[in-house]
């Protein structure tokens, strides 16, 4: 029994917004994907999903889910009305921090930071210069240069890099700081202003839930789960569970999508101690339902299919 599952991350008018060069899906192209996932697959709903995990209700074949990550805007703006016209659902993982605390993540600043430049030469150089005012030498940027791993299905090696560098090799202090100077640079609105502008709300979810879309864990502060302790991993999927109860996400039985994909040992034999009953990875393929760990499902990414 297979399910083939699609990962969704921004989905708008892209061309036609003030971020004409953001890296995501166009309104358009989400469409006219609709209406092939539709005429291939069976796209099934969190419902069914969920009751063929636990009481082993048949699926379809074919089977298909849609997941969005990162509770953009776009999701309420964009998806929800389109799903709801050709009566589908899906699922929903917002990051709580983003949400109830309108925290930017930083994920969410470099993407935004790239999107804003035009030009990836300048780009690498000023993060070039904010790393040596930090306190970088030479030889030490060299060595991240040679280093850090630029291979990447979709970006150039030199976006790759500023990615990487700002996402995770950099000390945490030094990257949430040089982020915060290269998005005032770029996008040049506050990050607070601009979290009301990215994120949907926690009343826009309520509605969605109310409309059949399942709402799910995607840790409180969008962590790499496998680079924290297990007690940090611990703390991150509790509160972001904490988050979702004041929505009225149900307490047993719920699912979960791994920040960045990933996770480890720890990550899932906490999840099972907690009622987690599935777990969405960003390993690329068909997921097989009779042999794999429901905790670990893979899916694919719109990219992988005609838009
Ligand atoms: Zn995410």
């Amino acid at each position: 029994m297979t399910l083939t599952s699609v990962m969704y991350h921004y989905v708008r008018p892209i061309a036609k917004s003030r971020f004409p060069n953001l890296k995501g899906l166009e309104l358009s192209g989400f469409v006219r994907q609709l209406d092939y996932l539709q005429s291939t697959y069976n796209i099934i709903s969190p419902e069914h999903f969920l009751a063929h995990l636990i009481n082993g209700e048949r699926l379809p074949d074919r089977a298909c889910t849609l997941t969005f990550d990162d509770g953009y805007r776009d999701h309420f703006d964009f998806v929800f009305p389109e799903l709801m016209r050709r009566n589908l659902t899906g699922f929903f993982f917002p990051p709580a921090c983003a949400i109830r605390d309108k925290s930017l993540l930083d994920v969410n600043a470099i993407h935004f930071i790239l999107a804003s430049s035009d030009d990836q030469t300048t780009l690498l150089r000023d993060l070039k210069t904010e790393c040596m005012a930090a306190g970088m030498n030479p030889a030490q940027w060299d060595a991240y240069r040679n280093s850090v791993n630029v291979e990447n299905r979709y970006d150039a090696p030199e976006i790759t890099f500023v990615k990487r560098m700002l996402q995770r090799e950099l000390p945490h202090q030094m990257r949430s700081s040089i982020t915060k100077t290269l998005f005032e640079k770029y996008v040049g609105i506050t990050p607070t202003d601009f979290c009301t502008e990215l994120y949907v709300t926690s009343d826009e979810l309520r509605e969605m839930m109310a409309n059949g879309m399942y709402v799910g864990n995607h840790t409180y502060n969008h962590v790499w789960l496998n680079s924290v302790s297990k007690n940090e991993q611990k703390q991150e999927l509790e509160l972001s569970q904490d988050y979702l109860s004041s929505l009225g996400v149900p307490s047993d039985n719920w699912v979960m999508c791994y920040p960045y994909g990933g996770y480890n040992a720890d990550t899932l034999a906490i999840l099972r101690t907690m009622g987690c009953v599935a777990g969405f990875t960003v390993k690329v393929g068909t997921a097989n339902l009779a042999t794999d760990d429901p905790l670990q499902i893979n899916r694919f990414d719109t990219n992988d299919f005609p838009q």
